[in-house]
């Protein structure tokens, strides 16, 4: 399974974001290297009540509570829509909690759709339309990507409260970047469902990717300061994303070649559908682009800074 039902320990990476992001700084002992503190320094003021509460969430690793924690502080104004949640962490308990917040948001499933599917409209979720053709719109599979998320499973970003955006779709792309690479180490299935899947696999990580990198150049049109991360983030996606479409066409040209053989063991309806089907999928597997089917992805070849 993806993204949303497994979990990471936290990254470095995570903890550079957070503070990066955030500004947030070290506490009282970790600054200084005395032991005594200075006379003037001005006394810390005491975290708000809500720092503890997601605290103990995040280190008893209920994730999904502390996101739903923090959702539901903010809707009612106990923390303030612009409120440093991390540098707020970061200054009462260290890097570590911020990290997890980030995690928590990155990995919160989609409360509308958790899988980040839809039965297809068009097919009605039998991938065959009415009259006898394969569903282009969900190629065949009767399934579309969920239009909450984008077929991510994953909450959207405008759930994600605008202090911790930026390290949130950074952890995302990272997690699926991870998730790419050992999905494409395996060798391709070789049965029909099977296929079906690892494409809807592939699809799903460039959603997380394509997402990840949407949303880095919504933040970077108001924010010139991670204008270099984003451009870096979406190299890395379009990078990944090339090697997971290649996969991808693999995979459509192999469902061409299984449906292809079914018509040989076949009859009658089954088999014309086969025939059908085995047509479609070595047409789409060598495609210039996906454009009209739930593979398509236009914001992974468009540059997010333009
Ligand atoms: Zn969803
Ligand atoms: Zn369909």
């Amino acid at each position: 399974m993806l993204l949303a039902d497994s979990r990471d320990p936290v990254s470095v990476s995570d903890i550079v974001q957070a503070l990066a992001v955030t500004g947030g700084s070290l506490n009282w002992s970790e600054k200084s290297p005395l032991l005594l503190p200075a006379p003037l320094a001005p006394a810390p003021s005491p975290a708000p009540e809500w720092v503890s509460r997601v605290e103990e969430h995040l280190r008893d690793k209920r994730y999904a509570d502390a996101v739903h924690f923090v959702l539901d502080a903010r809707a009612s104004g106990t923390i303030a829509p612009d409120e440093d949640l991390t540098g707020k962490l970061v200054e009462s308990g260290g890097a570590a909690a911020a990290s997890k917040l980030v995690s928590a948001f990155a990995r919160f499933p989609c409360q509308k759709c958790g899988k980040g599917t839809d039965p297809c409209a068009i097919c009605r979720g039998t991938g065959i339309r009415a009259e006898r053709v394969v569903c282009e719109h969900c190629i065949g599979s009767g399934m579309i990507r969920f239009d909450f998320c984008g077929g991510t499973g994953l909450g959207p970003y405008d759930v994600v409260p605008i202090t911790l955006r930026y390290p949130v779709l950074v952890r995302r792309a990272e997690i699926a970047t991870t998730q790419a690479k050992s999905l494409l180490a395996w060798p391709l299935p070789s049965s029909e469902i099977e296929l079906v899947n690892a494409v809807w696999n592939f699809n799903k990580l460039l959603a997380v990717m394509e997402g990840a990198v949407s949303a880095a150049g919504l933040l970077a049109a108001h924010d010139s300061r991670i204008a270099d991360g984003v451009s870096v983030l979406w190299k890395n996606c379009q990078h990944h994303a090339e090697h997971l479409e290649a996969a991808m066409r693999a995979a459509l040209l192999k469902l061409s070649e299984v449906c292809g053989s079914i018509t040989q063991s076949r009859d009658s309806g089954d088999s014309s559908i086969a025939v059908r089907k085995s047509v479609f999928y070595e047409r789409l597997a060598t495609a210039p682009t996906f454009r009209g089917t739930c593979l398509h992805h236009p914001f992974l070849r468009a540059t997010p800074l333009s």
